[in-house]
């Protein structure tokens, strides 16, 4: 279920050095076309299909093509942020358009705490524990194979 970008609505975000979908892909698949100012996936086999593009954009040109169980052939998926939902609209090759309301958070915007409380131990980052183990697993210590 790979993104690709609808270029009518895609404004090539104004223009900027690097775009909002470059900026947050993992696996580097946007590409910023420069001569017409669209971006473009430039390997959809290589999606990993993580929509952080399709999340970012601001002008909710990126779009996804659904699997078969998740949407019929030929419908687009289409998400809305909010700041404690995302509502996915469905638009059917028939015109009909669905929506569902996705909650995304749990807390309060801006107040994660990202060791979660935990002792973060070590920054040692070819330590083999994670990031706040082992107090986390509730263990004194994480078992490793002597
Ligand atoms: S983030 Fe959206 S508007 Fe910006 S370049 Fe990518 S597809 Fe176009
Ligand atoms: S869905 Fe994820 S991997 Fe695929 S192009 Fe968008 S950001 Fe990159």
């Amino acid at each position: 279920m790979p993104s690709y970008v609808n270029p009518e609505k895609c404004d090539g975000c104004k223009a900027l050095d690097k775009t909002a979908c470059q900026y947050i892909c993992p696996n580097d698949l946007m590409v910023l076309d420069k001569a017409t100012e669209k971006a473009y996936n430039q390997d959809v086999a290589m999606c990993w299909e993580c929509y952080n593009c399709v999340k970012i954009c601001p002008v909710d040109a990126i779009e996804m093509r659904g699997y078969a169980d998740f949407v019929p052939l030929g419908a687009t998926v289409t998400p809305m942020r909010g700041s404690d939902a995302i509502m996915w609209t469905v638009k059917f090759r028939n015109g009909m358009l669905k929506r569902f309301k996705f909650p995304i958070r749990t807390t309060p915007e801006g107040s994660a705490v990202p060791d979660g409380g935990w002792d973060t131990g070590t920054d040692d980052l070819g330590d083999a524990t994670l990031f706040t183990e082992p107090g986390s697993i509730g263990l004194p210590e994480v078992p490793t194979l002597k």
